[in-house]
């Protein structure tokens, strides 16, 4: 498909920054931003409150029929962030805590789940001007994204951002415990047989180990503005 703008997929582990650099480039370039993340752990929500276990086999049928009402809508919110509605009710903020991190990881390694989301992201993003943070948008969701960024960071760096995001929280977790509960999910995400979390072909790698969120962003939107003006020259000729 040829696009006047481009998809911009940006994939990493968890805490490696992706949804604070997503939310900056795309103010920075007026793109919008897909956080599939989000989709994954709302399943994960609407799942668990339905009393779905992850080995039951309706799950799966469970969410494609959610997705097929279109009960799950992703909507721009301030400052490029996005909310995420279910059923009209706002979930963005109950979609956000260690229980459903871990519930997505879990869930979202179950083929069925995966197939339900992937069309309802291709109909979202396939237009391009668009920022698609997740694990599998380079390598499976968007293989065609014409740029395709690998944010990551060492495990301690990682751990530290997702304690930091935690504390203001009722009962916040230990630093040890948030670290293990990352180390768990690095290894799902990355074990699990269906579009496991990778570096996909022709992705640019950032480590903010040591490089700051600023310099990322600043990598990204240089790298993207070169892109725009290639596609831009292509459609005027
Ligand atoms: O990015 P975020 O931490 O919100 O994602 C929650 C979980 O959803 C991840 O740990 C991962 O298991 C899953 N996920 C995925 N593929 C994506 C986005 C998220 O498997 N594209």
């Amino acid at each position: 498909m040829s696009r006047r703008l481009p998809i911009v997929a940006v994939d990493g582990p968890a805490g490696s920054g992706k949804t604070t650099v997503s939310r900056l480039v795309a103010q920075r370039l007026g793109y919008v931003v897909l956080d599939t993340g989000a989709l994954y752990r709302t399943l994960a929500l609407a799942t668990s409150r339905a009393g779905l276990d992850p080995g039951r086999d309706e799950l799966g049928a469970f969410c494609e029929q959610l997705i097929a009402r279109n009960a799950i809508v992703l909507e721009p919110g301030s400052e490029g962030s996005s909310r995420v509605l279910l059923d009209g009710e706002d979930v963005s903020h109950a979609i956000r805590t260690p229980e459903m991190s871990a519930r997505a990881s879990v869930i979202s390694a179950l083929p069925p789940v995966r197939q339900a989301l992937l069309e309802l992201q291709r109909q979202m993003g396939e237009g391009g001007g668009v920022v698609v943070e997740g694990r599998d948008i380079g390598s499976v969701v968007f293989p065609d994204a014409e740029a395709k960024f690998f944010l990551t960071a060492s495990l301690e760096r990682r751990a530290e951002r997702r304690f930091l995001e935690l504390t203001g929280r009722t009962e916040p977790p230990s630093l040890g415990n948030v670290l293990d509960q990352v180390a768990e999910r690095d290894r799902r995400d990355s074990e699990r047989a269906v579009a496991p979390l990778v570096q996909a072909a022709g992705a640019e790698l950032l480590d903010s180990t040591d490089l700051g969120i600023d310099e990322v962003v600043e990598r990204i939107v240089r790298a993207v503005r070169r892109i725009e003006a290639r596609l831009q020259s292509g459609a005027a000729s």
